[in-house]
């Protein structure tokens, strides 16, 4: 049977781990070819192509997307989802640790789909795809710096979607809220409490849970699809209503 993804192949940032991997393992399920990016790709799902490379580092990308063309022959779809995360208020971060994020969560985006354009001018259904987050759309504590970093993924994919339009490329991002991956794992365990803390992190999402790494997928795939051919330059909350729902206290 023919699936939504056959004959497409894609890039994945981050995709050895949390939610990067569960988007690696969604768009096999639909049959793409994928390419798991990554500082350490050895944790990519099975059947992905693993390449290592650091979204920090122009000359490293370009190898790492060169090396997927030269196995796959083409690209249709980059999903941007490596990030690392920033604690603390405007007066915990140093500048190196603020150029240190932005080079990363922003920079490493642009890297990316900069060496990608060329090939995804040649498909029939470009797409890309960031993972943004719920801190670019409201205020969390100690999280000053990767609130900012999120902040300018969600101003350049609008950015991004308008300039690519013309040339049949769709971007498009997700805000995923705190969701379960080995990231706030790594998180919890460096908590004083860390049960007291995944029960707090639950707690401020409506759904009284966190969203899973492939609740996330999903809206990535979504977004991916050559059957969205219409969504440009949206914004897909995954974030069980955090952002836009106030509900009544639980009783
Ligand atoms: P994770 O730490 O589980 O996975 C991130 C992956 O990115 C790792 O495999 C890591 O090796 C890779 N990576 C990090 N720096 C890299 C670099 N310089 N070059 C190449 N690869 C690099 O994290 P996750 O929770 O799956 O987060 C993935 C994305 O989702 C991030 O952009 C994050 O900001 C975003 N996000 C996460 C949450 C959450 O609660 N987990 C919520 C909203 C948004």
């Amino acid at each position: 049977m023919a699936q939504e993804f056959d004959g497409l192949t894609a890039l994945v940032t981050g995709g050895a781990s949390g939610i990067g991997a569960a988007v690696v393992r969604e768009l096999q399920a639909a049959g793409a070819r994928v390419a798991a990016l990554d500082l350490r790709p050895d944790g990519a799902p099975e059947g992905a192509l693993g390449v290592t490379a650091d979204v920090a580092d122009d000359e490293s990308v370009r190898r790492g997307v060169e090396t997927v063309i030269g196995a796959f022959g083409r690209l249709d779809i980059v999903v941007n989802n490596a990030g690392i995360g920033a604690q603390g208020t405007i007066e915990d971060n140093g500048d190196d640790e603020w150029h240190r994020v932005l080079d990363i969560n922003v920079l490493g985006m642009v890297r990316v789909s900069r060496a990608a354009l060329p090939h995804l001018r040649r498909s029939p259904s470009a797409a890309i795809v960031n993972t943004c987050s719920i801190a670019a759309t409201a205020g969390l504590p100690q999280r000053a710096l990767y609130s900012a970093s999120k902040g300018a993924v969600m101003a350049l994919t609008r950015a991004m979607a308008a300039d690519h339009l013309p040339e049949g490329i769709r971007v498009n991002c997700v805000n995923p809220g705190t969701a379960a991956t080995p990231w706030v794992e790594r998180l919890l365990a460096s908590a004083a409490d860390p049960e007291a803390e995944r029960a707090a992190l639950a707690a401020r999402q409506p759904q009284g849970r966190l969203v899973s790494a492939d609740e996330v997928a999903g809206a990535v795939a979504y977004l991916a699809s050559p059957r969205s051919g219409s969504t440009t330059g949206t914004v897909l909350a995954v974030d069980g209503g955090m952002d836009g729902l106030r509900l009544r206290p639980r009783p």
